[in-house]
Parts: C-alpha cells; structure tokens; sequence
C-alpha cells in the first residue's frame, strides 16, 4: 500500500470529548436527528459542538449519489420522515441556537427532489424558534431544480447555500453527478427570486485546481451575485475516496480571502479547516450587525 501523506500540524484537532458534545449526540440521537458533522466526519465536531453549533442533515441518512470527496452512505435512501420538521425545530430550541445550518443528502429518487421538505423544515423553524436565523444548504435539485428553488425561496430562509466544490475541470471525476453552471444558475435563480435572501457558495482546496481557475470561479460567483464565499482544504475521508494533492498552505488561503474580498463578496471565510458552516453563524451575526 502507498503510504498516506502525513498531515501539516495546521491540520491536526483535538479528539472531540466533552460533556456538551455528549449531550449534543444524545439530543440528536432522541430526536432522530442525523448532522453532517458526524457523517462528513467533519474535523471540527469537537470545536463546534462545544460551542453549541451543528449542522442537521435532513431527508435520511443515505445519499443517491457518490461523490468523490463525500463521506455521506451511498444507497437506497430512507423514507422521508414526517416528523423530522418539527424534531429539527425542537433541537434548535433546546440547543438555544442562534444561527441553524440545514443540509441534506440527494434525493434524486423523490419527485419533488426534497424541496417539500425544507419547506416544512423552513416553517416549523420560525414558528418554534422564531429568533434562529436559518442557513440552508441544498443539494443541485437537477432537473426539478427551477421548482424547487422557487418553493424554498417562497419560504423564505436567510441565507441559500449550495456548494459548488470545485473548479469546473474537475467535476467529471470529483463531482461526476453534478454540472458546474447547473448550480451556478440554481444560486442566481435565489437571487433573481429574492434579493433579501443572502446566497453562499463553498469550496475545497488540494485537489489539484489551479491558481487561476479558482480566481475564475471567484469571478463567476461574483456574476452570479453569490454574496458569502468560503474555503477550505480538502481532507481525504478513506482511502476509498479522492486522493489530497496538495495540503494547501495556511497563507495561500489568507491570500484567497483577501481577492475574494475585493471581487465583492460580502462575507468571505478562508482557512484550512474552514467548511461550509464552520462559524457560520457568528460570521452571519456579525454582517447583521454591521
Ligand atoms: Fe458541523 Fe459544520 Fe462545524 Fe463541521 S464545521 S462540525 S459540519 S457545524
Ligand atoms: Fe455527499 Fe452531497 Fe455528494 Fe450525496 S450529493 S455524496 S451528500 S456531497
């Protein structure tokens, strides 16, 4: 076997063990919650969770894609489960959560893609804890994209996050279910829709992109009028999935931050560890703010 690349020490976190993640665990467990904190085995879980943020991944457990990079079970996917809106809205009430991060796996099996879902998850939110502000982060939705973007806009989140991953060379072999302009035209379509609703997209770093066509894709959020971008290193879940090419270094990301700045975006998270929702809440807090 080759042997795995060691990781910089501006990678390495600390085994998440506390009372407050424990707990966080438990009430998920009790409520039959699944968070992509634990099933992208996201590095953050422990600094994240002790401080009380958590991102719940709706619609089941199971994905109908494989992603290259994504740590999500690949599969028949569960049924969808009518009490999961309110469950969703119960733990952010009992979490005392400012800010909600709400993703899902595909459901390219489902006729609606999923959307239905959200909805309800969207309207139980601010009737339960109306004083969460509510982050979405949706998958591409496919050909039932235009209908479905247009109901959850409808329920109006406060921001819309979708993900394009990567440089648009690379999606035959890292995002091989997905098209780069398909999802660049789902974020404009949120905006056209409704401009009050903030738009987001993300990015993994250390698969082999270049300099330039990350700029290209910086630029192309920026004519899509994406507001929030962010970036982080790509880390290889098992040895199953997509090889790291590069562990990018710290400055380059401070450097990524800086142009994306000055393209225009409104809010720009930029560091090795930085993923979709890490700190997304305090970042959204502090826009409001200002
Ligand atoms: Fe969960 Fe996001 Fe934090 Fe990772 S960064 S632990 S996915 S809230
Ligand atoms: Fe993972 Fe999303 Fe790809 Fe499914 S669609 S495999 S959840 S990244």
């Amino acid at each position: 076997a080759t042997p795995r690349v060691r990781k910089p020490d501006w990678l390495r976190v600390r085994a998440p063990t506390s009372a407050a993640i424990a707990e966080t665990r438990q009430l998920m467990r009790r409520l039959k919650l699944n968070t992509v904190c634990e099933e992208a085995a996201c590095p953050n879980l422990g600094e994240c969770w002790q401080q009380k943020h958590a991102t719940v991944m709706i619609l089941g457990d199971t994905c109908t894609r494989a992603c290259a990079f994504c740590n999500v079970k690949t599969g028949m996917p569960n049924k969808v489960d009518p009490l999961e809106p309110v469950h969703v809205a119960e733990a952010a009430g009992e979490m005392g959560l400012s800010h909600i991060v709400i993703t899902s796996v595909d459901r390219d099996d489902l006729a609606d893609g999923g959307a239905t879902q959200f909805v309800r998850v969207i309207t139980e939110l601010r009737k339960r804890a109306p004083n969460t502000t509510i982050e979405i982060l949706t998958p591409d939705f496919r050909n039932k994209a235009n209908e479905a973007v247009a109901r959850i806009v409808d329920a109006r989140p406060d921001v819309y996050n979708h993900n394009l991953e990567t440089v648009p060379r690379l999606y035959p072999t890292i995002r091989p279910g997905a098209r780069y302009y398909h999802s660049l035209r789902l974020l404009e379509q949120v905006k056209r829709l409704d401009p009050t609703i903030f738009t987001k997209s993300g990015l993994m770093v250390g698969l082999g992109e270049e300099r330039m066509e990350l700029h290209q894709v910086m630029d192309d959020m920026r004519t899509a009028d994406i507001d929030f971008l962010t970036i982080g290193q790509y880390l290889q879940p098992t040895p199953r999935h997509a090889k790291v090419v590069e562990f990018v270094e710290p400055k380059a990301f401070a450097s990524y931050a800086a142009i994306g700045r000055a393209k225009g975006f409104l809010l720009v998270a930029s560091s090795p560890l930085t993923r979709s929702s890490y700190h997304a809440g305090d970042d959204f807090a502090k826009l409001q703010a200002a």
